[in-house]
């Protein structure tokens, strides 16, 4: 995601998944003591130390030992040490992660400071759950939402796609007709099948330029059977109709 011009003082950073959350937060962490071009440059003094964790002016307040919440005397904790003035950067920079574990109390906590703390105070709120912070804390803070995560597939079955893949474009029938016949002896689910001749299609699509011909051919008839539901009355007879299409 790209990152604001000019930064602001407070973030809500949602969506995507806790790790391109923190990313997120790192690179405008960053940002926010950078004293690189373009910023943040990731070679300077500051962004370094950032990528370190170890610059004195970023603090990440997080729960603490088994704690579910992040608690009011941690609100007040960081409240206090906003009101010491920066240690070497131009900001101080609070990263909340999960701020949705911020109870009630803590959020009521930090409503003067994220209304109208001193300048040079930042803050990033990590919240897979926005709806849990209170109004008045949201509306503080401008709201950045990344993308949703998109679902990863299963290693095993992505190699399995991309075996399937090679062997529809390159072997021969008889290659084909065998691979094909190992697959049905497995005996998948409809589900599993359908997502397997999906993830298929997506591996055979990448191929495309290599094996235009019979890649087009394959594609059609992976489609077909996911489209028709082919593949109810079991795996056989999907696989058996490809393979025909496929030589026939
Ligand atoms: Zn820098």
């Amino acid at each position: 995601m790209e990152l604001p011009q000019s930064l602001s003082h407070a973030y809500l950073i949602t969506g995507g998944s806790e790790d391109s959350r923190t990313q997120l937060a790192q690179r405008m962490t960053a940002a926010y003591l950078c004293t690189g071009q373009p910023v943040p440059c990731g070679v300077c003094r500051s962004c370094r130390k950032v990528q370190g964790g170890i610059h004195p002016d970023v603090q990440w307040v997080t729960t603490l030992g088994d704690k579910r919440e992040i608690t009011v005397d941690q609100a007040r904790a960081l409240r206090a040490d906003l009101y010491v003035t920066p240690n070497e950067g131009a900001r101080k920079v609070y990263v909340i992660s999960p701020a949705d574990a911020l109870n009630p109390a803590a959020q009521n906590a930090l409503l003067k400071i994220l209304e109208d703390g001193p300048a040079y105070g930042a803050f990033l709120l990590l919240a897979a759950q926005p709806g849990r912070l209170l109004e008045t804390v949201r509306s503080r803070c401008e709201t950045l939402a990344l993308p949703p995560q998109e679902p990863q597939p299963d290693p095993q079955q992505l190699e399995k796609a991309e075996q399937l893949a090679r062997l529809l474009l390159t072997g021969s029938e008889l290659e084909v007709a065998q691979g094909l016949t190992a697959l049905e002896l497995e005996k998948p689910k409809s589900a599993q099948l359908l997502d397997l001749l999906a993830l298929t299609e997506g591996c055979v699509a990448q191929q495309l330029s290599a094996h235009p011909a019979r890649g087009a051919k394959v594609l059609q008839i992976l489609k077909q059977c996911r489209e028709n539901g082919v593949y109810n009355p079991g795996p056989g007879h999907v696989l058996g109709w490809a393979c025909a299409r496929l030589f026939g």
